[in-house]
C-alpha cells in the first residue's frame, strides 16, 4: 500500500468517528444536568398554619424549564398532619418510611404503608399525615398550576384524624 492509498483509508475511518464524536457533543450539551446538593436541601419545620403537630419539610427540586412539578420530603411526628387542602394540579405522595393516614372529603381514612403510592386528583380536598404511633415520612411531587402547588383550608380535626 502507498502512503496515498494509507492516508485515504485513514480519513475514510476516522471522519465517521469524529462526526459521531461531534454528535455526541452536541447531545451531551442538550442533556446537561442539574444536580441540587444536599447542602442546598434545607430542611425546615413546616408552618403550624397550615399543619397540626412537628412537621419537617425538605424541598429536593423546584420545577424546571421543561418540568412543572415539585419534590419534597415530608416528615410528620407521631399525630402530626396536613390541614385541609386541594393542589391545582394533583399530587403524588410515595411513602418512604411509617405508616401515611390519608383521607378526601366525604371518604374513608385511607393507611399506606412504606413503598405504597397514592395520587391526589387536582382540586381534590384531602389531608394527610402520621398516624398516631409512628413518625411518617413521604416523598411528595406536587404539580405547579400559575405558580401555586397548594390552596390551604381549615384544620384537620382530632375527631376527623380518628375517624373511620
Ligand atoms: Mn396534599
Amino acid at each position: 500500500m502507498n502512503t496515498k492509498a494509507a492516508l485515504f483509508l485513514l480519513a475514510v475511518t476516522l471522519l465517521p468517528l469524529m462526526a459521531l464524536s461531534t454528535v455526541h457533543a452536541a447531545e451531551f450539551q442538550q442533556s446537561a444536568q442539574g444536580v441540587q446538593m444536599i447542602p442546598d436541601q434545607a430542611v425546615t419545620q413546616a408552618s403550624s398554619k397550615t399543619f397540626t403537630g412537628t412537621v419537617h419539610h425538605q424541598s429536593l427540586f423546584k420545577t424546571t424549564a421543561d418540568t412543572t412539578y415539585t419534590g419534597s420530603y415530608v416528615t410528620f411526628a407521631p399525630g402530626a398532619r396536613t390541614y385541609w387542602h386541594t393542589h391545582p394540579g394533583g399530587q403524588r405522595m410515595i411513602v418512604v418510611k411509617g405508616t401515611c393516614w390519608t383521607q378526601v372529603e366525604g371518604g374513608p381514612k385511607t393507611i399506606a404503608h412504606t413503598g405504597d403510592t397514592i395520587w391526589c386528583p387536582a382540586g381534590v380536598k384531602h389531608w394527610h399525615g402520621a398516624s398516631p404511633d409512628g413518625e411518617m415520612t413521604h416523598l411528595v411531587l406536587t404539580e405547579m398550576r400559575n405558580g401555586k402547588n397548594v390552596t390551604w383550608m381549615e384544620p384537620v380535626t382530632d375527631e376527623q384524624y380518628f375517624s373511620n
